[in-house]
């Protein structure tokens, strides 16, 4: 039988990563960030000097470029650009503030969102980004919309990012966690926005493990 897929969907530092993690592993399913995907093809465009205003430039880079998600010791997802791994790198300063820029460009999402599909089509993968519910699978047989208030969601990122040695000013993260939502909430083509049919999760008061919980008990109540 086929195993299924799991979207999950939301706004920056909603929790979706941690928790879309923590449900594949449970479950014994691949995990596959999108938003990593955007971010390798924005890091290399900035990387190789490539005008982020031209979406011919960065449709080759994204062509071109090969990105790999694996597991690290700890169970965190390490990203591998053309072989080299560039975790860290993906969540900096420069790629949080053009990512949505690369992502706004329908060559761009069309190239990525086929990768995607591919890696979801055997079934037994969850799946985190903007609009994977919508555009991506839409016949994904579970899906989740994560939310939190901008508060909560700027308190998160600035706490991972000080994990990860970058300091942050939390009135500068939260204005650019606001332009980033408000970018990908607008644009033409696949705007973050929640599928009609997709569970919603207001995470601002829940623990990580409360929010795993409900998943999976959604989950393995119509599995089982
Ligand atoms: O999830 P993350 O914050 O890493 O995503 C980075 C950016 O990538 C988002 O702000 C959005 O512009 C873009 N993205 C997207 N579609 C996805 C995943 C991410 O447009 N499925």
């Amino acid at each position: 039988m086929r195993r299924p897929v799991i979207a999950v969907d939301g706004p920056a530092g909603a929790g979706k990563s941690t928790v879309a993690r923590r449900v594949a592993r449970a479950l014994g399913f691949r995990y596959i960030d999108t938003g990593a995907m955007y971010r390798a093809v924005a890091l290399k465009a900035l990387t190789t000097g490539v005008d982020l205003r031209s979406e011919a430039a960065v449709r080759q880079v994204a062509a071109e470029t090969e990105v790999d998600l694996t597991s690290g010791p700890g169970g965190e997802t390490r990203v591998w650009l053309d072989g080299v791994d560039v975790t860290e790198a993906l969540r900096g300063p420069e790629v949080n503030a053009s990512v949505s820029v690369v992502a706004g460009f329908p060559s761009v999402r069309a190239l990525l969102v086929e990768r995607q599909r591919r890696l979801a089509a055997d079934g037994g993968v969850v799946m985190d980004g903007r609009d994977i519910g919508t555009v991506v699978l839409p016949y994904a047989d579970y899906k989740f919309f994560l939310t939190a208030s901008l508060e909560a969601r700027t308190h998160r990122r600035q706490r991972e990012l000080s994990q990860m040695g970058f300091a942050v000013d939390a009135g500068a993260l939260r204005e650019e966690i606001r332009q980033r939502d408000a970018l990908d909430q607008n644009r033409a083509v696949a705007p973050l926005r929640r599928a009609e049919d997709a569970v919603v999760i207001d995470t601002t008061d829940l623990s990580v493990d409360a929010v795993v919980d409900r998943i999976l008990s959604l989950v393995t109540a119509r599995e089982s």
